[in-house]
Formats: C-alpha cells, sequence, structure tokens
C-alpha cells in the first residue's frame, strides 16, 4: 500500500531556484512535488514550519566513525544520532580509523556488517588507496564506495600508510578508469620534517608542547601548498577527479583558482573550525582545537570566507574524528602528543549559520556548502541535498533566528569534548525527516534505526 500524502510547508523553503514560500508534497518517502505555499490538496496531512526554515537534510562527506575496531572512539549509533540530532540525513564513513580499514573487500564487508541495523541516518562509504592496494580498487567501486582517500602524509594509525607520488600516479590512473575519484589529505611530509628540524635547532626542542604556536609552527602551510601543487600536476597528466579534503592553508587558493580556471575536475572542501576559529585565540594545552592540518591565523580563515564566497572552495564538511578523552591528552595540554581530530558532527548547521549570516551569506549559500555539494561529491546528487521532485524526502526544519549554548550534556556523540562547549550558536534544528519519517525532533529520536547503507549512485 504507497502511503498517503503529506504537507510540510514554510515561508522560507530553500530550493534549487531560491528560498520562497512554497508547500513540499512528500509520498512514499520521496518528494513528489515542491508547489506554491498555498497548494495543499484537501485531506492532507500538513505540517506548517512557519517561518522556521525547510532545507534539505544535511550531507556530510567526511565523518570518521571508526567502527568496527575502534567503536570506543565512535560507532554507527552514536555517530547517526549525533548526525540526526544536527540535521545531518546522509554521512559517508571515511576508510580509516576502523580496524579493519576500507582498503579490501574484506574490509568494507567488516563496516557494512558493522553498521547493519545500527544507522540512524544513512551511510555511504568511502574505500581508501594505500600502498600495494590497486588490485583491490576495481572490486571496492564494484561494491559500491562512493570514491577512494588517501594522505600523503602519516595518517595517525599505523593501518592506512600514506602513499608517495609514485603510488599515487598509478592510483589516479585507475581511478579515471573505473570512473572514479580520489579525495585527498593534502599534506606532504617534507614541510613538516624540515619545520621540526628547524624548530628543534633553534630552541632545542620543538618548543613547549602546552602552546598551541608550537604546534602550528610544526604544520607549515608550505606542507599543504606542496601538496596542493602535487595533485594540480597529477590531476592534468592522469585526468582523474580529484578533491582536496579538509583544506586549511590560504596560500594555495591562487593556485586552486588557476586550476579550476584551467578546468581540471578538482574541487576543494574545508572545515567549520577553518571558518570559526583563529590560532592566536587558541590557549595554552586546549588539545580539542588540536586538527590536521591546523586551524590557522584569523587572515587566513578570512581568506577561506572569500574562496567560499567566490566558489574555489565547495563544501564544508565536519571531519568529524573523534577519539577516547585520554588521546586528547588534555591534562597534560601537550599538542604535539595529542590525537588530532575534531568532533563536530552534530553542530556543522549551527556553527556555519552563526558565522555565515554574520558575514552576509544566505540561506541558500549555506544549502549549497552543507547539502547539494557534499551530496555530489559523494554522487549522491540524484537523490540527496536537494528540495525537488524525485527527491529523497531528507528535510529539516530549523529556527534559524534562535541560539544556544554548546553544553557538553547535548552531544550525542560517544565522546563529548569539543572547541565549541559554551560557543553561542545560531540555528537551532527543530525536526529532522529522514526519507519522509521524522528520525528526531527536539531532544527526542525516533525508536528504531531508519538509516539505509547506500551504495554508488545512491
Ligand atoms: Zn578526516
Amino acid at each position: 500500500m504507497p502511503s498517503p500524502d503529506f504537507v510540510i510547508r514554510s515561508r522560507r523553503v530553500v530550493t534549487p531556484e531560491g528560498c520562497r514560500p512554497a508547500a513540499v508534497r512528500v509520498r512514499d518517502g520521496m518528494i513528489v512535488a515542491v508547489t506554491a505555499f498555498d497548494e495543499v490538496p484537501r485531506g492532507c496531512a500538513l505540517r506548517e514550519a512557519g517561518e522556521s526554515v525547510l532545507m534539505p537534510g544535511l550531507v556530510d562527506s567526511h565523518v570518521h566513525v571508526n567502527e568496527p575496531g575502534r567503536t570506543d572512539w565512535e560507532g554507527f549509533e552514536t555517530a547517526t544520532r549525533a548526525a540526526a540530532a544536527g540535521g545531518v540525513t546522509t554521512i559517508v564513513d571515511m576508510p580509516l580509523n576502523s580496524i579493519p580499514p576500507t582498503t579490501t573487500l574484506g574490509g568494507l564487508r567488516a563496516k557494512l556488517a558493522a553498521a547493519g541495523g545500527k544507522c540512524h541516518v544513512d551511510v555511504a562509504f568511502w574505500g581508501g588507496v594505500v600502498p600495494g592496494n590497486l588490485p583491490e580498487l576495481p572490486a571496492l567501486f564494484e561494491a559500491g564506495v562512493v570514491g577512494f582517500k588517501c594522505f600523503l602524509i602519516h595518517s595517525g594509525v599505523e593501518e592506512f600508510p600514506h602513499v608517495t607520488e609514485d603510488e599515487l600516479r598509478p592510483a589516479l590512473q585507475e581511478l579515471a578508469r573505473l570512473g572514479s575519484l580520489l579525495i585527498v589529505h593534502a599534506e606532504v611530509p617534507g614541510p613538516v620534517e624540515r619545520a621540526l628540524a628547524e624548530g628543534a635547532a633553534a630552541t632545542g626542542g620543538a618548543g613547549d608542547p602546552r602552546r598551541y604556536e608550537s604546534f602550528l609552527r610544526s604544520r607549515p602551510r608550505a606542507a599543504e601548498d606542496e601538496a596542493v601543487r602535487l595533485l594540480i600536476r597529477l590531476c592534468r597528466e592522469t585526468g582523474a577527479r580529484v578533491h582536496v579534503v579538509h583544506h586549511s592553508s590560504s596560500d594555495s587558493l591562487a593556485a586552486l583558482r588557476e586550476a579550476r580556471a584551467e578546468g581540471l575536475p578538482l574541487t576543494v572542501e574545508t572545515c567549520p573550525h577553518y571558518l570559526s576559529f583563529a590560532a592566536e585565540e587558541i590557549p595554552d594545552g586546549a588539545t580539542e582545537f588540536k586538527c590536521c592540518p591546523p586551524i590557522r591565523e584569523r587572515e587566513n580563515r578570512e581568506k577561506l570566507w572569500a574562496a567560499l564566497g567566490d566558489g574555489v572552495i565547495d563544501m564544508v564538511v565536519s571531519d568529524h574524528s573523534p577519539c577516547p578523552p585520554d588521546l586528547k591528552r588534555r591534562e597534560e595540554g601537550d599538542f604535539l602528543k595529542a590525537w588530532g581530530g575534531i568532533s563536530s558532527l552534530q553542530l556543522r548547521l549551527p556553527v556555519m549559520w552563526t558565522e555565515a549570516s554574520a558575514r552576509g551569506h544566505s540561506l541558500e549559500h549555506l544549502t549549497r556548502w552543507l547539502s547539494r555539494e557534499p551530496a555530489r561529491l559523494a554522487g549522491l546528487d540524484k537523490k540527496k541535498g536537494s528540495i525537488a521532485e524525485g527527491f529523497d524526502a531528507d528535510l529539516i526544519i530549523w529556527n534559524a533566528e534562535e541560539t544556544f549554548r554548546v553544553e557538553s550534556s547535548m552531544l550525542r556523540h560517544r565522546h563529548r569534548l569539543t572547541p565549541y562547549e559554551g560557543r553561542n550558536l545560531r540555528g537551532v534544528v527543530e525536526a529532522t525527516y529522514l526519507r519522509g519519517e521524522v528520525i528526531y525532533e527536539r531532544g527526542n529520536f525516533s525508536e528504531e534505526p531508519k538509516g539505509m547503507l547506500l551504495k554508488r549512485g545512491g
């Protein structure tokens, strides 16, 4: 039996044609029409969202779930609940920090088995490129990963080693042949090693490890800038689609702008923390701010905003990468030894809206950065990331004026240490719909996990 239609309407519906009053008609989990505000069929169930914003559910293409193997860091149950509470209806899981990593078909099967029946939102998967796994790529691709990730510098975990240019080139050729893409952690080791050696020569050590500046100096912009130059060169040479993850250095923006003007198939993401914090403001010992590449200076942050505004940076995703509190070494406050990773899966919408609205950006921009472009990156953009006929009814209703103070007790991540604690943010998620069903409403979750495991193409 097909389910009857219902309608959600709002004075502010963000559609691909702009933000306007509209009514969104849903049937069997899909959007079947986006009509004028008053066009509600007689007898049809109606939800009035009033002045609250009706937007496509957020898509987060950069989430480290860590299950199986490091489920004590983060798992599918907790990560997807945090997602639902944050208005995120699709996440794409990273291939590393779980054990095994998603670098073999067996690794993907272990992921699917671990995730089954636990997910409150839809989940798709990245595969991994590591030295020696070239023969695995076609099977992973056929099994439905949405693309592949690699590192150009130590990843932080032993079971996911990084690749060099000699390994990167054949991998890109293979991915171009398959019609897939490579997303890349773009820092190379040379400048990091040089910075550490220079620091040691100047100070007799790496500097006071409790000072943020010591850490920032150890991950110079040059590490990203060199990596970006390498990727542009190989993108041109192989024709493969390349995506730079969590970009932070504003010094590479000119090169990225030129590469895009040249028409290379290259895209770029950055993260909320690079757009909201500044190195100058990070207190000594506050290792919850540590991530790689690092949060940089205020001046760098404003250049990232400009690049986002003019489209050189395509999207903003969380890089949610938690770990147990002891690995953050918060007691010692040692930036050099602490795990690098920031937890923000649940907070991307209010963090971004707070910062974006203060800089004059619109709800349409926000939707492009948080929903549409991440869906497109993962090849899910026929079903996800837009309010339009034929799309999944993944929808959020949120109040764009209401503010709140981040308390760790409201976070659904497995571990609640976050640099956003205590920040006043604008934008409160009222309800999250996944394929037409309410999965979250003002602090309450649907009991049954309703998320599906997605394959390439949706
Ligand atoms: Zn990451």
